[in-house]
């Protein structure tokens, strides 16, 4: 595949444009055409261009080179992996089969779950402590209001289910849960970071069930992406 280099090229698809103060760079300066094991470098300007410190018009090139466009010291200096970038960029675009890529997103999806699950299965173990010790509290206050008062067993009850109940509410579950909300929301954010559509990269909503997409089938944001064949 062939890239076309200058100052007077569309930076889309196959051209990589030159930033315009190199005005020693032709508008159309060279060509590069990356093949299955070779590299090639054609030079179609006026100015000439340099590969390795020698005066080029068509030569074979590799990754370590060093290429000047226009000025053999102070000319354009072409980085092969912006070329290579573009040949990747313009082969995304003109496919549409991302299914292999999708079984990758599913693998996120499940993540975030599991770790969703994990966290508030955490929070919910450390809340079932401070119940205990505060039902034994209340269990122990019923027995004791009850030989001393005289009180009837309903309104003992009472104690026995209010005070762990309400405690429990005021000074353990209530910070649990921010803590569990803002664990819950670092782990979100880390993992919708992955969570894009692979061919136009917009994000996709790590709250929705996966399930919507599968059946969509396709990319939400209508890039064309195919998910599911
Ligand atoms: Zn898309």
């Amino acid at each position: 595949m062939q890239v076309i280099i200058g100052r007077g090229v569309n930076d889309d698809g196959l051209s990589l444009l030159v930033p315009e103060h190199y005005s020693m760079v032709s508008r159309k300066h060279a060509i590069v055409e990356i093949g299955e094991d070779v590299m090639t470098f054609e030079d179609s300007s006026s100015n000439g261009s340099w590969v390795n410190g020698v005066p080029v018009r068509k030569k074979q090139i590799s990754d370590g080179d060093l290429i000047m466009l226009g000025d053999k010291d102070n000319g354009y200096r072409l980085d092969i992996h912006l070329v290579k970038q573009k040949i990747e960029a313009y082969k995304n675009k003109n496919r549409i089969d991302f299914s292999s890529e999708f079984k990758t997103l599913k693998l996120v999806y499940n993540n975030y779950n599991n770790a969703s699950n994990q966290i508030k299965k955490k929070y919910k173990s450390k809340t079932s402590l401070p119940q205990i010790l505060f039902s034994v509290a209340g269990m122990i206050l019923f027995f004791a209001l009850g030989q001393v008062f005289d009180i009837p067993p309903q309104i003992g009850m009472f104690f026995y289910i209010a005070v762990p109940t309400i405690a429990v509410f005021l000074f353990s579950l209530k910070q649990d849960s921010n803590a569990m909300q803002r664990e819950l929301l670092l782990t979100k954010h880390n993992l919708a970071k992955e969570y894009l559509c692979p061919k136009c990269r917009k994000p996709l909503n790590i709250d929705l069930p996966i399930e919507i997409l599968e059946q969509e089938k396709t990319c939400p944001h209508k890039c064309g992406a195919i998910y599911i064949p």
